[in-house]
């Protein structure tokens, strides 16, 4: 599941996924704590400082003015002055107003409502009496001062009741001050704790981006520093991202490619253009081949070389292109009398050579004996004619004792003897001396013929 999830997303993908992890707690941390802060903090505190100037203020200055209210009291006990009406009736609306606007902001404090209503009765009951003081020059003594003592009463009852609703008032405000600070602590402390979450995210979503990359393009570096190291063996693997996965294929598509064109460059530097066999430097690693074998498991081994007789007179005669058809039909006789996995090599202009690992002279001379055959009774036509060749074939032994060199000489020898005993046989050397072999056995040849024109 995890896996065809892995393999199937684009790289595109990914980064975005990596790219989210990373950032998204940060974002969140970001907008959470904007909120967080708003309204646990910032409100609580903006609460706490409205109730204080529109709760608890205005009941200690309706507190002052009542305190205000019983000065004037005393002072027309003392004075009976008419400046005191004005005051009295200024102040008496001032009470007034005050303890409605208090009580129309207390409407989520019932107990602090109940205690400033009680305080309003109480005022409201010593304003008549303060009333009845108005005309107190017509009362006698003794109903002023039992007035006085009514206003002062009630006064004081009013005023103690709002005392409690301010203690009541305070006690609210003081408890959502300390929810504030706690609210700001835990704002504190989720902030470090968000901090650390989005440091985390980001090294997790750095780490799933760095993953899906550098695994892949880890492995194309590698293959591609294997290749320019001239490994051409070793493929890329990569499964995932998709986009990877592409160049990985098309780099692995290009190396098969460089490599079948620099098997078949090494192939066509080991090959004759014109007959197709191998050409002298293959011969040359074959025969270290051979001799290497001969030497590590003993088995025997042979060579043959061929010279065409007279080739120079076919060239003279019927041209030189009708001697190259000569010479690619000398090569194909030679592969038709060979066994499959036997090699052939064009080592010269006209000479050619066989090589025969685990062959002993013997056979080697059959063989030798076969292509003589083959070669002589085969007619390239050219240009109208029949070209009837020969060749002269030498046959070596090749042993532990003899060199790669030594081998070819040894074979060049009996080559040379075929020549001189004249031409159109093969010779055989080995540990005995060089020596005609015996004639051939009629029929054994295989025999083609390249018709051209
Ligand atoms: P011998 O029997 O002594 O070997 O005589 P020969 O004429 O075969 O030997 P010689 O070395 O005198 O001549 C070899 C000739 O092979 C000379 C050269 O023109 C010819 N030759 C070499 N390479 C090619 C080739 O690629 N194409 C053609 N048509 N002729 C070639
Ligand atoms: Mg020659
Ligand atoms: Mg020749």
């Amino acid at each position: 599941m995890l896996g065809t999830l892995w393999k199937s997303n684009s790289l595109r993908y990914w980064v975005a996924i990596g790219m989210t992890v990373a950032l998204a707690p940060l974002a969140i941390s970001v907008i959470g704590g904007f909120f967080l802060f708003n309204h646990g903090v910032v409100k609580i505190f903006k609460d706490v400082a409205s109730r204080h100037l529109e709760q608890i203020v205005p009941t200690q200055q309706l507190r002052l003015q009542l305190a205000d209210s019983l000065e004037l009291i005393v002072e027309h006990e003392d004075e009976g002055a008419d400046l005191w009406l004005a005051q009295y009736r200024a102040l008496d609306h001032q009470i007034d107003t005050g303890f409605t606007q208090l009580q129309a902001r207390l409407t989520n404090e019932p107990e602090a409502r109940s205690l400033v209503q009680r305080a309003w009765n109480n005022w409201t009951v010593a304003a008549e009496i303060g009333s009845e003081i108005q005309q107190s020059r017509q009362l006698s003594d003794q109903r002023a001062i039992a007035l006085a003592t009514g206003y002062r009463e009630r006064l004081s009852a009013a005023s103690d009741y709002l005392e409690q609703a301010y203690t009541k008032l305070d006690a609210g405000v003081g408890a959502d001050y300390q929810r504030a600070i706690r609210s700001y602590e835990n704002a504190l402390w989720l902030s470090a704790l968000a901090a650390i979450i989005s440091i985390i995210a980001v090294i997790f979503g750095v780490i799933i981006i760095s993953r899906i990359i550098s695994t892949s393009v880890d492995r194309l570096v590698g293959g591609a520093a294997l290749f320019a190291a001239g490994d051409r063996t070793h493929r890329i693997e990569v499964e995932a991202p998709p986009e990877l996965k592409r160049v990985a294929g098309e780099f692995n598509t290009m190396i098969e490619r460089i490599q079948d064109s620099e098997t078949a460059l090494a192939d066509l530097a080991r090959r004759d253009a014109l007959t197709q066999l191998f050409n002298r430097r293959a011969f040359d690693e074959a025969l270290a081949e051979m001799h290497a074998r001969i030497q590590r498991d003993g088995e025997e081994g042979s060579l043959i070389m061929l010279d065409i007789d007279h080739f120079k007179r076919v060239n003279d005669t019927y041209g030189h292109p009708a001697g190259d058809d000569t010479l690619r039909n000398v090569a194909q006789i030679i592969v038709v009398n060979s066994r499959p996995f036997d090699h052939a090599y064009r080592t010269g202009g006209e000479e050619f050579a066989v090589l025969l690992p685990g062959v002993n002279i013997d056979d080697a001379r059959e063989m030798a004996e076969r292509m003589r055959v083959g070669i002589a009774a085969n007619h390239t036509r050219a240009n109208g004619n029949d070209i009837s060749i020969t060749v002269s074939i030498g046959v070596a032994k090749a042993s532990a004792a003899l060199t790669p060199k030594a081998v070819l000489e040894a074979a060049d020898a009996a080559l040379y003897f075929a020549k001189s005993n004249g031409r159109n046989r093969v010779a055989i050397i080995d540990e005995f001396g060089c020596r005609e072999a015996a004639p051939p056995r009629n029929g054994s040849a295989k025999i083609i013929n390249i018709a051209t024109k």
